[in-house]
């Protein structure tokens, strides 16, 4: 468009809106510029498996590293992108950038998985599997590779049709997890109907978990549900040495936090990687 035409709504936007909804506009008309110019970036975030220490993928977590503002943590403007219709091209964005990565991590020899964060609009958008697969296609990277995370509460907006889109994905080959367990209200009735094949326990259980015993009940006993249906565990926010003793006394299977490591961009986690080999 030209200059004449794009200042035409600025005026009436100004003379309506207060000056938190003109920042908001603004930030939104960033945010699609960046979304469409590459203005974004990821980090990647290890998992570790307690058993023998292997570290067995990645968490994919956005970051927006804004001129001005410096990096913009995703729970500054996902929420933004979730109510609005920019939310499908951030998360094509994200699978197409994810995917890149892994193919490149491979050809370096580095054969990791990498989780992707799914939202609630994500699961009723009937073109997430295709783009998914256009992106896995395009970069040779096997489905095997890629897991999506995907909360409670997102699940429970539409069951019905997150059913239907989980059945999707996992047909792909790609496996799922829960995230932030706990956090929500969903039933087990509806989650074991899911093919998930992880849990992942929301990080507020495990902040506490070496000095309070309600936390502790609830993590183990989340845990011993969760094997007794053939899922594997996840504890996230893992950050202190007793938070990891107290999570392997308890019997869980991998740990996420800043304990390991806290999310780093890819370049750093390559490094990172090398350097456990030599000092392992
Ligand atoms: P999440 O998926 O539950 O990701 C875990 C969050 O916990 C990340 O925050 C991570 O940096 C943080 N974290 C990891 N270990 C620790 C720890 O030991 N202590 C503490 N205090 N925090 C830890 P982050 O990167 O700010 O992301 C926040 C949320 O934003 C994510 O929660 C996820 O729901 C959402 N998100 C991030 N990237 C994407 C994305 O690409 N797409 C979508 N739809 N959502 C995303
Ligand atoms: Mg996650
Ligand atoms: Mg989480
Ligand atoms: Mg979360």
């Amino acid at each position: 468009y030209d200059a004449k035409h794009r200042r035409v709504p600025h005026c009436v936007y100004d003379a309506g809106l207060d000056r938190h909804s003109r920042e908001r506009l603004a930030l939104y008309t960033e945010l699609s510029h960046a979304i469409r110019d590459g203005g974004l970036t990821l980090y990647y975030q290890p998992k570790q498996r307690l058993s023998d220490g292997r570290i067995v993928g990645v968490e994919a977590l956005l970051r927006w590293p804004h001129p001005q503002r410096g990096l913009i943590p995703p729970g500054a403007f996902i929420p933004m992108a979730e109510n609005s219709e920019l939310i499908r091209p951030l998360t094509a964005w994200v699978v197409d950038a994810a995917i890149r990565q892994l193919a490149a991590w491979r050809r370096d020899g580095i054969d990791l998985r990498c989780a992707i964060n799914l939202s609630a609009r994500n699961l009723l958008d009937p073109g997430l599997v295709e783009y998914i697969e256009v992106a896995l296609s395009r970069h040779g990277v096997p489905a095997t590779s890629l897991e999506f995370e995907v909360t409670e509460s997102a699940l429970m907006e539409d069951p019905n049709a997150a059913l239907a889109c989980l059945l999707r994905i996992h047909a792909l080959g790609a496996q799922l997890s829960i995230d932030d367990y706990g956090s929500g209200y969903s039933s087990l009735g509806y989650l074991k109907r899911l093919p998930v094949q992880t849990l992942k326990i929301d990080r507020s259980f495990v902040s506490q978990l070496s000095v309070s015993q309600p936390d502790e009940i609830i993590v183990g006993s989340t845990i011993t549900l969760a094997h007794n249906f053939g899922l594997t565990v996840v504890a996230e926010g893992v950050e202190h040495d007793a938070d990891r003793d107290a999570l392997i006394a308890l019997g869980c299977d991998v740990i996420q936090g800043y304990w390991l490591a806290k999310p780093m961009p890819a370049a750093a986690l390559a490094a990172w990687l090398a350097a456990r080999v030599t000092t392992d």
